[in-house]
């Protein structure tokens, strides 16, 4: 056995920060105001960075203390991004869309002492602080103090003046790589949120990542939409690896709605754009409306629900390529990338490779576990639970006093990801579904996403989920809810023969409803516990023939 003569680097944030200030001054970040933009230099990100840890370590918080924000994408979010894990202490991004009980509920698991708030969602935090009985301060950002109503324990602040006069330098303490760093609670559909805390090392390496050209390939000549909000896994990571690469960061900040994020896209021209399907459903369904030429972005990634295939096609027909990719709270997210192998040129033989969810990359490792725990074959067919593990993939959840490995997440190091997967040979993984949302009708299985998918090919579909519902005949049998584009399209036998003509009979749903919207989540997802729930209280208006 010889020794290594490699040094030991501690991969910190703080190294991130203050390589990102000295190395790209040119690099920015730009958050949209409604008519304009503000802008805020890397160096400037990096001042500000210092300016919070020292007034923070003025307010008393010490290493490993939990500083949230309850924020959108913007300069002052990116700033926090930047301090508050360098000081040693630990960013707990709170979700703008949680319900007001699981709000109080994660601010008090997670012991927030500090809170940073965006004015113009300082009212949704205020009615939440009469339950949080550890919060110290509350910090607001964009707008005056007066924007938050707190409790007398709480002393509020605002950005501006927190930082006004503090130095912009700050001696970072040279944390082990493994300390924690940003926590966020997962928006799981059943039981609590569970929290998940990235450390310094965790970031870094998934940093590289998003640097890396079998990942996202973000440069110095890249400008980044991150539409993908900062609150949700990070934003994909995209804050940290634009710091590694000297990308300018554009942020939509409140204005997630088409109209403003095709003006700023006008104006700003960036090169890359990050967000859930359901935005670019919303963007693709304006730019018919109104076209506007797209073609600075290089590329759109597209993950956390699945792209439908329609939607690659689309896209492509504005000259710009979607990338899918797959991810979870747990994983940091990136998880697996779409990107066609070497030497295949053809276009609909890339196209199978672009609906994947994609190739893993080199760290993390990945199988699919069968009904009876047995390893299944990657060969494109067999399928079964997604389990994985690596370096940026979580092997707990957080618990104040000792984090837990639950037998049903995490099997024997592996996370369990609740996803059923197919893997083919050569990497490529596709989510056949989540396991709970598989249908299961007279002993066969339909995936709800296949059949969503092509649904949605139908132009006259704006957007539809399927939920599996009892049937007294084949036990489950899928049901749609479905937005259509005009009144004219609620029609079920059209819907139907559309679907004939591209999947086996069998599985043509019966049961259809037609309404304004399907229900989300908080992160924009088809909300299938919620649809669960209505239609099992007799909430839609329910066409077509059960027997059908
Ligand atoms: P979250 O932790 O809220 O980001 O949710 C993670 C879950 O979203 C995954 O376990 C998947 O079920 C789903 N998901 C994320 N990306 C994709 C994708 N590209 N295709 C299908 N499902 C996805």
């Amino acid at each position: 056995m010889i020794q290594t003569t490699m040094q030991h680097g501690d991969l910190l944030i703080s190294g991130l920060v203050e390589y990102s200030r000295r190395v790209f001054p040119e690099a920015k970040v730009v958050t949209w105001t409604g008519e304009g933009a503000r802008e805020l230099s890397f160096a400037e990100v990096g001042d500000q960075g210092a300016q919070l840890a020292n007034a923070l370590t003025k307010l008393g918080v010490e290493a490993g203390d939990r500083v949230a924000t309850f924020m959108w994408n913007n300069n002052e979010h990116q700033a926090l991004y930047a301090g508050v894990p360098s000081m040693g202490a630990v960013l707990h991004t709170l979700n703008l869309r949680l319900s007001p009980e699981q709000a109080v509920f994660i601010i008090n698991h997670a012991d927030d002492k500090v809170i940073f708030v965006d004015a113009s969602v300082a009212p949704m935090l205020s009615a939440y602080l009469a339950g949080t009985p550890n919060v110290q301060h509350v910090v607001v950002t964009n707008g005056p103090a007066e924007a938050v109503t707190a409790p007398d324990h709480i002393t509020v602040h605002t950005y501006d003046d927190l930082i006004a006069g503090e130095p912009t330098t700050y001696d970072w303490p040279a944390l082990d790589e493994n300390t924690a760093a940003v926590m966020c609670y997962t928006s799981g559909t059943t039981g609590d949120p569970k929290g998940v805390v990235y450390s310094h090392r965790s970031i870094y390496l998934h940093s590289l990542l998003g640097t890396s050209t079998t990942g996202l390939g973000l440069s110095n000549r890249d400008s980044v939409l991150a539409i993908v909000p900062m609150f949700h896994v990070m934003s994909w990571g995209l804050p940290y690896a634009a710091m590694m690469a000297g990308a300018t960061m554009v942020m939509p900040d409140r204005f997630l709605q088409p109209e403003p994020l095709l003006a700023m896209m006008a104006e700003l021209r960036p090169t890359l754009a990050a967000a859930v399907p359901t935005i670019w459903q919303g963007v693709s369904a304006l730019l018919d409306a109104k076209p506007q030429d797209i073609t600075h972005l290089r590329e759109v990634v597209v993950g956390g629900a699945a792209v439908p295939p329609s939607m690659i096609k689309k896209f492509d027909g504005y000259g710009v390529p979607i990338v899918h990719a797959w991810g979870m709270t747990e994983t940091s997210p990136l998880g697996t990338i779409a990107r066609p192998p070497a030497g295949v040129d053809d276009e609909e033989k890339a196209f199978a490779y672009r609906v994947t969810q994609g190739r893993f990359p080199a760290p993390v490792a990945a199988r699919i576990i069968g009904d009876n725990g047995e390893q299944m074959p990657w060969d494109g067919v067999a399928h079964g639970e997604l389990e994985v593990a690596g370096p940026w993939i979580t092997g707990a959840y957080f618990q104040p006093e000792a984090n837990v490995t639950d037998p049903s997440k995490f099997d024997d190091g592996w996370l369990r990801t609740g996803d059923v997967a197919t893997i083919t040979p050569d990497g490529y993984m596709t989510i056949v579904d989540r396991a709970k949302d598989m249908i299961k009708t007279g002993g066969e299985w339909i995936s709800s996403v296949e059949l969503e998918n092509v649904i949605a090919s139908n132009p006259a579909i704006v957007e539809a989920t399927v939920i599996g519902v009892p049937d007294a005949k084949w036990d489950e049998r899928p049901f749609v809810l479905a937005v259509v584009r005009s009144e004219d399209d609620a029609d079920v036998e059209a819907h139907r023969k559309f679907l004939e003509e591209r999947i086996p009979r069998w599985q043509v749903p019966e049961r259809w409803s037609f309404v304004t919207e399907v229900p989300k989540t908080s992160v924009g997802k088809f909300d299938k516990k919620r649809v669960r729930q209505h239609y099992a209280d007799g909430d839609y208006t329910v066409i077509g023939d059960p027997q059908g």
